[in-house]
């Protein structure tokens, strides 16, 4: 049996007299609710859904419809995290952030609990606006109207200012979200 992919589940209401019960049974990401309007984050690696939210800036404090499903079962890859966020279609930054940190993810753009577009993210040559620098004294942490940008390389990401490399695994410690 497949890891069916969300598309299916936001369709399954329009396809229910041809779906088996065995199937609906089976079909773990029931356990999240379906949006209406917004966006999915799927196919995420265990573990990665609360990375996402620290991407997005979501601490739940300025009233978001989140729903997050941690540890879901996946036929692809063994368990998953997803992430639906209501009212919300993400930015490229936001986009380029996530696809250095969560390769496997794809996105899903819902409309009228429809989705619209699915898209399987492509890693960035660079990354605009969403990491902070590590370096106290680079000139994108002196108060300056500048705006971090760092290249995508192997070794990791690399301020375009002064150099300093942020490791991929260190990328959630110096988001810089409000
Ligand atoms: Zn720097």
């Amino acid at each position: 049996m497949n890891d069916h992919d969300y598309e299916e589940d936001q369709n399954q209401g329009e396809a229910e007299d041809i779906v088996s019960t065995a199937r609906k049974i089976d079909d773990q990401q029931l356990r999240v609710s379906k949006i209406r309007d917004g966006t999915v984050i799927d196919h995420l690696t265990a573990g990665e859904a609360l990375d996402v939210l620290a991407i997005l800036g979501i601490d739940g404090s300025n009233g978001e419809g989140v729903s997050i499903g941690m540890n879901v079962v996946s036929d692809r890859l063994g368990t998953k995290d997803i992430v639906k966020v209501e009212d919300r279609e993400l930015s490229q930054s936001e986009v380029d952030v996530l696809a250095v940190i969560a390769p496997e993810a794809t996105i899903n753009i819902i409309r009228d609990y429809t989705v619209i577009d699915k898209k399987r993210i492509e890693r960035p040559t660079a990354v605009t606006g969403v990491l902070s620098c590590p370096n106290r004294n680079c000139i994108t942490n002196a108060n300056e109207p500048v705006n971090t940008r760092f290249m995508v390389l192997d070794e990791g990401l690399q301020c375009n200012y002064c150099g300093s490399i942020v490791h991929e695994d260190e990328v959630p410690t110096y988001l810089d979200v409000a």
